[in-house]
């Protein structure tokens, strides 16, 4: 199996090689055609499978691919350059650790991201989203702030990832992704993509409020 043939585009194939992978991990290998097909997905997926590359490459590719509903996009910045993902994560290591991939995958492509957690100063996140990001990762907790602040716009984020989502429950987060999902288009109007370890009865009834006809994927 190669990374050739799984529909990604020439500029994240070759960040992939210049990480050195010479084949895609099962997760992978299964994620990454099934989300760039554009529905939803509900992942089992434990850490170190290499679960981060499987939703980040295709979510950079669609973002890519398509560009927002507002022509001439690529040209607008900062509040005009709607937030078009939303990466969501547990603890502040995880969410720093998407950045990175997402930075790293995406370093030939011309889409912004950004990071946003709690425990550091909020005037350098609020200038960096004053500035305009295409793809946001963050600990709930944060955004929420942001978003009573009125410094942050979610209602243009046309895909939604929740990574490590049985930790996040684990963690006390579910009053707060409610408050995250009520600020986001309805769920319908994007891609849903939740990534867990683990698939307790909260996640089953988080995942049914969440996602639309998901594909199961297990590594
Ligand atoms: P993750 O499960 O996303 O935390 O990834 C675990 C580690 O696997 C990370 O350090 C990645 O850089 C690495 N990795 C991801 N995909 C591959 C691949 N296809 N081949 C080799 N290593 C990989």
């Amino acid at each position: 199996m190669s990374f050739d043939t799984l529909g990604l585009s020439a500029e994240l194939l070759r960040a992939v090689r210049e990480q050195g992978y010479s084949q895609p991990t099962p997760i992978q290998a299964k994620a990454i055609p099934t989300i760039l097909a554009g529905g939803d997905v509900m992942a089992a997926a434990q850490t170190g499978t290499g679960k981060t590359a499987g939703f980040t490459l295709p979510l950079l590719q669609r973002l890519r691919a398509e560009p927002s509903s507002q022509s001439g996009r690529r040209a607008q910045s900062g509040a005009h350059r709607p937030i078009r993902a939303l990466v969501l994560t547990p603890t502040r290591e995880l969410a720093a650790q998407v950045q990175d991939s997402i930075q790293t995958y995406g370093r030939h492509l011309p889409l912004r991201s950004a990071v946003i957690f709690g425990g550091v100063k909020i005037n350098p996140q609020i200038e960096q989203l004053r500035r305009g990001v295409d793809i946001l990762v963050a600990t709930p907790g944060r955004l929420l702030d942001h978003a009573s602040q009125g410094t942050v716009d979610l209602s243009r984020v046309e895909t939604l990832i929740l990574d490590e989502a049985d930790r996040m429950l684990d963690m006390g987060f579910i009053h707060d992704i409610r408050k995250v999902l009520a600020l986001l288009p309805p769920n319908h109007q994007r891609q849903n993509l939740l990534f867990s370890a683990t698939f307790s009865d909260e996640i089953k009834q988080l995942a049914e409020r969440l996602l639309n006809k998901p594909e199961l994927i297990e590594a």
